[in-house]
This record gives structure tokens, sequence and C-alpha cells, in this order.
């Protein structure tokens, strides 16, 4: 595997920007880097606190959950990030966060519907809930693992929180910031109690051709770029 050091102060840098914007609080939530040659993906330690982390406490393992550097333990659900690389091929940054908007409509069983033009662009179809398992288990994983097929890049755990992807630490730190935007919006909508509208389908589907040519370039190792 290439450069642990480098992947290793990419995951500190950016979970201390996802704690410092309010995503990752306490040491709930969990990110992880995949190597550029995929043979293996770098985490955050367990139950460790984000603005402490140094690149040393971050874990590095390979496909088969193998410790490869770190001396902590790894994230409780090192499994579930290690099933989705190996569910979905464009995705190089997963985030698991307990980010408070969208983890109310966990709540309410709430899928966000195409609401707005870049939450369809960058996060897929719909934002979909993935039914309930205990964190840090088997069936946490292999129940992620089926959900997550596809193209969209976040969904809502149900009574637990959420996960992003991203095509790069960019891609995700961005996409979790637009998931709670729409989720809070979309909270809001469902308060009103009047009907919430949607963007048009048509709309909605070249906004997924066009996410779907960029998970394509990065499988293909293609350079991209995805501010159409
Ligand atoms: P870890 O601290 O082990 O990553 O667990 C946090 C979490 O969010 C479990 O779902
Ligand atoms: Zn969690």
């Amino acid at each position: 595997m290439e450069n642990y050091q480098a992947l290793r102060e990419e995951i500190v840098s950016s979970a201390q920007e996802l704690t410092r914007k309010g995503y990752l609080m306490a040491t709930g939530g969990n990110v992880s880097v995949r190597a550029s040659d995929k043979s293996g993906f770098a985490i955050t330690p367990s139950n460790y606190d984000y603005m402490k982390m140094k690149p040393a406490d971050v874990c590095v393992l390979d496909m088969d959950l193998n410790i490869l550097a770190g001396e902590r333990k790894p994230s409780v659900e090192a499994g579930m990030h290690c099933a989705i690389y190996l569910a979905r091929p464009d995705v190089n940054v997963i985030v698991h966060t307990h980010q408070v908007y969208a983890s109310t409509l966990t709540l309410i069983q709430a899928p966000i519907p195409a609401l707005f033009d870049e939450q369809a662009r960058f996060l897929g179809r719909s934002v979909e809930i993935i039914p309930y398992a205990p964190s840090g288990t088997g069936f946490l994983s292999s129940t992620v693992a089926k959900y997550v097929r596809g193209h969209n890049n976040a969904f809502l755990m149900q009574n637990h929180g959420t996960l992003v992807f991203g095509t790069n630490m960019e891609r995700a730190i961005h996409n979790v910031e637009i998931l709670e935007k729409c989720s809070l919006a979309y909270l809001i909508a469902l308060c009103s109690e009047k009907k919430v509208t949607r963007i048009p389908a048509a709309i909605r589907e070249i906004a997924l051709i066009k996410l779907k040519k960029d998970q394509q370039r990065v499988i293909k190792g293609e350079p991209h770029n995805s501010s159409e």
C-alpha cells in the first residue's frame, strides 16, 4: 500500500474539519479513506477525541480487516466501511456521522425525496433509510452493503445517523453539508404540514446522469471535475 502518512494526515484534518463544523461530535461517527491502490483504507480509531487525534492514531487496515498500522483500536464500524468499499468501486471516502437534523429524519423514518438540484446532482435520486441494526455488528455491515449498491451518495441509518460517500475527501465533506441542509429544510417543510414539492423528475434524472458519469470516470481512473 502507498504512503500511510498521507492517508493518516488526510483523516486527521478532515475529521477535525467535520468536528469544527459540527457534523462530528463527542466521539460519534467515523471517517475513512481508501488507498489509491485499493488494497486497504485508513480509518479513525474507536472512541477517541477527534481534536486530540494525531496521524499516528489513525488505523490502516487491509480489505480483510488486518491491521497494517496504528496502535489504537480501529473504529467499531471498520467492517461496515470495508463492506461499502467492496460494494462501491466509485467510493474513495466514507463519512459516518450522527449529525443532528439528518439523524432526526431517521427517527421518523422519512427518506428525503429529490427536493433540490444540488441534492440530486451530488447525493443521488433520493436519500433512503437503511433499517436499524446495532452499531459495530456484522449484521449492520451486511445490511448496509445491500442498501448502498447503486449510485446514491447519502443514506439515513435508522435510529443511528448517516452514511455519506465521496469520490474524494473534498466531495465527501460537501456531501455531508448538502445532506444536513436538505434534512433541516425537509424537517421544517414537514412541520408546516403543507404539501412538500420536489424538483421535476426530468431535472432529477439529468442530475443523476451527471453523477453516474463522475462515478464511471473515477472507476476508470480518469481525472474528473464535478463542478458542472
Ligand atoms: P467508533 O468510535 O468506534 O468509530 O464508533 C462511533 C460510532 O459512530 C459507532 O456507530
Ligand atoms: Zn455511529
